[in-house]
This record gives structure tokens, sequence and C-alpha cells, in this order.
């Protein structure tokens, strides 16, 4: 364990999941939070390097005057792997360092890294423990449209798009279990906290 540098927790889950829901009760207890998937989307948009590469690759168009062409980007990568591959290829890199930047100037013992796909870009790997936040599939589609509005059709095409929980759980240190209500998951964050302090002390 590096004992100069702060302990990295990972935490995911799927859509609707509640990991933000859960990472901000983190926050609350004193850990930082980074969100993988906000800093991609502004990495994109900000850093000139990163913008450079994705317009080599997939043209102006990738951007327009508000930023990043997310719907452009997103048909391009849609049911075109190779593509996907690339992207993620100049993004993820990005948001590493950009993390290992962020976490560099924290003042703290330990923070924790979100993201929604923590697993597949492999960045799991850069992490100490790794939470995994899982709930029913049917509390999950509710929550998700009450969230969203979007239809239990839109839902269960993401579901199937994302690894299944079983996977997620394979590479995870500790489970939230977020089928109780907003009580039970602080307490389960309170416990989980408990744990990792534990570990590390
Ligand atoms: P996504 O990856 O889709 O962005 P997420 O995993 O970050 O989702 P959240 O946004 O934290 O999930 O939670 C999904 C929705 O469910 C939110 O509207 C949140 O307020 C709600 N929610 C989360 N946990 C609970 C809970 N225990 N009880 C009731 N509602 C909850």
């Amino acid at each position: 364990m590096k004992s100069n540098q702060p302990f990295v927790v990972g935490i995911t889950g799927g859509i609707g999941s509640g990991k933000s829901t859960a990472a901000k009760f983190f926050e609350e207890l004193g850990v930082p939070v980074y969100n993988s998937d906000l800093r991609a989307k502004a990495i994109q948009n900000e850093n000139s390097e990163v913008k450079v590469k994705i317009i080599e690759i997939f043209g102006e168009e990738a951007y327009n005057e508000n930023g990043l062409n997310k719907p452009f980007l997103a048909k391009q990568v849609f049911q075109n792997n190779e593509k996907l591959k690339i992207l993620n290829s100049i993004v993820h890199p990005a948001v590493f360092n950009d993390f290992e930047n962020w976490k560099n100037a924290q003042k703290v013992s330990i923070v924790m890294k979100e993201a929604a796909i923590l697993i597949e870009s492999g960045s799991y790997k850069g992490c100490d423990v790794v939470i995994s936040v899982i709930v029913d599939k049917e509390t999950r589609i509710t929550r998700t449209i009450e969230r969203d509005g979007l239809s239990r059709e839109e839902i269960l095409a993401r579901i199937k798009n994302q690894i299944s929980d079983e996977e997620r759980i394979e590479k995870s240190d500790f489970i939230i279990d977020n089928n109780g209500d907003l009580a039970h998951l602080k307490n389960e964050v309170e416990q989980t906290l408990i744990k990792i302090k534990k570990m590390i002390s």
C-alpha cells in the first residue's frame, strides 16, 4: 500500500443502481469523490490534445458550437466497436492522468473514484478496493423511470449494454445493497467506510 498517497476506493454500479447517491453519502463523511463520467465529458471539451485526436479520427463534425457533438459521436461508435475502442483509447488515458493529478492534490487518506464503467474501462485496476452498488432489476427500472422519464424498454436496452452484476461482484471487494430506502443506503455506506478505515489503519 502506498503510504504517501490517498487510498483509492472505486465505486460503480449499473444504470440507476444508486452509485452517485452512495458517493454523495461518502462525500458527506469526508471522502472526496472524483466523478469520472463528468470529468471525461469536461476533458473531451477542454483538453486540446484530446480534441485534436478526436477530430483526427472522427472529423470536424465531432465538435460544434456547443462543444462535443455527442449525438454525432454516439452514432459513429454505435455498432462500430473498432471506433468505440479508438475513442476509448483517446479518452481513458486522459481521464486516468486527470484522476492521478486530482488524487495527488487531495490532503486526505481516502479518496473515491466514481465511474459507471469502472470495470469495463479497466480503471478498477488502479483502485485499492472496488465497491459495487447492487439493486434488484425491477427497483433499478422503477427508480430510473422516475429519474429520467425513459421507457422500460430503453432502460432494459441500456442494462443489456452494460456488464452484469455478477461480473461486477466478481471484481468487487465490497457490495453495497441499495434495495432499501435512503436511510438504509446511508447505513450501508457508513458500515463500508468503517471497514475500509480498519483495512488501512
Ligand atoms: P446512473 O448510472 O444511471 O447515472 P446511478 O447509479 O448514479 O445512476 P443514482 O442517480 O444515484 O444512480 O440513483 C438513481 C435514482 O434512484 C435517483 O433518482 C436516486 O435519487 C434514486 N435512489 C437511489 N437510491 C435510492 C433509494 N435507496 N431509495 C429511493 N431512491 C433512490
